[in-house]
């Protein structure tokens, strides 16, 4: 026998009432959930900004002094020189990865669509990763791509999601270890391989990498740093080119990323 057939009409209004306040506390939950959302990506914003102009000067002023702009130094000012300005560079990405985020979580973020090479693009993001790599021994290799046509997207974004995937399999790969990329075409979309012979990741945290601020390791004296934005953005960037990006790997032997964008853009 269902409910209504045994309850009594003063029975149902009551239960409908008790259902209509739990909906509006519901609801409240989720206003109050979304302002403090707000609330974050706001202070993350104006923090970011707040950093970025002083963190800015410093390095600029430090590359003045590295330049002998204000007089000669001695190898051990100029290498200290070079700590601040490799240290401040790095804080500057970080920044202004939190700054893509906000955009991004804004809906701030638009696609400026030009036809391009992908093997092009991938072999900059190669080039400019070169140093990097070089330090760990790291080989950094693209393995195909050179039939594939030019392209519709937007090829500074597609280059940031490289970069990030790309800086990623070689900051996880121990020295000595191989990292390639690859690209298809299948049909109407292409379809863009990073992978690396690194630590690999757990199946059970394949999703959560690419949630913002999630990292496997978060612990403070992890020996990795960054600010766990980068694949949040990735993937947001390519679901803004119509395409999905994912992760094959095991824990201990190695990841390969893939992405997917279609190899012409609708207007949106
Ligand atoms: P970040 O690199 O700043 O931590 P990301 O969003 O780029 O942020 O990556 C999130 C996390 O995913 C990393 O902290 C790491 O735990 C894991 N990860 C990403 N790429 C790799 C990779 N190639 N090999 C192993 N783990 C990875």
């Amino acid at each position: 026998m269902s409910m209504s057939e045994s309850s009594t009409p003063s029975e149902l209004t009551e239960r409908i009432c008790a259902l209509e306040s739990q909906a509006e506390a519901y609801q409240r939950t989720i206003h109050d959930l979304r302002t403090r959302d707000a609330l974050k990506t706001q202070f993350l914003s104006n923090i970011s900004h707040d950093l970025r102009t002083p963190l800015a000067a410093i390095i600029t002023h430090a590359e003045i002094l590295r330049e002998g702009m204000l007089g000669e130094l001695n190898k051990r000012q100029l290498d200290s020189l070079g700590g601040i300005v490799s240290g401040g560079q790095q804080l500057l990405d970080m920044i202004d990865e939190i700054l893509t985020y906000v955009r991004a979580a804004n809906d701030q973020i638009a696609l400026t669509i030009c036809d391009f090479e992908i093997a092009d693009v991938i072999d900059q993001v190669r080039q400019l990763n070169e140093p990097l790599a070089a330090k760990k021994h790291i080989t950094v290799a693209r393995t195909n791509g050179d039939d594939i046509d030019p392209i519709d997207g937007d090829r500074d974004k597609i280059k940031h999601v490289l970069s990030n995937l790309i800086g990623n399999a070689i900051k996880f790969t121990p020295q000595g270890g191989r990292v390639w990329v690859s690209a298809t075409r299948h049909e109407r979309e292409v379809l863009v391989e990073v992978g690396d012979t690194g630590s690999g990741i757990a199946p059970e945290n394949h999703e959560l990498i690419f949630r913002e601020f999630a990292q496997v390791d978060a612990t403070p004296s992890r020996p990795h740093h960054g600010t766990g934005l980068g694949l949040a953005i990735a993937r947001r960037l390519i679901e803004l080119h119509s395409g999905r990006i994912w992760v094959q790997s095991e824990l201990g032997s190695g990841s390969r990323f893939y992405f997917t964008i279609p190899t012409t853009q609708q207007a949106k």
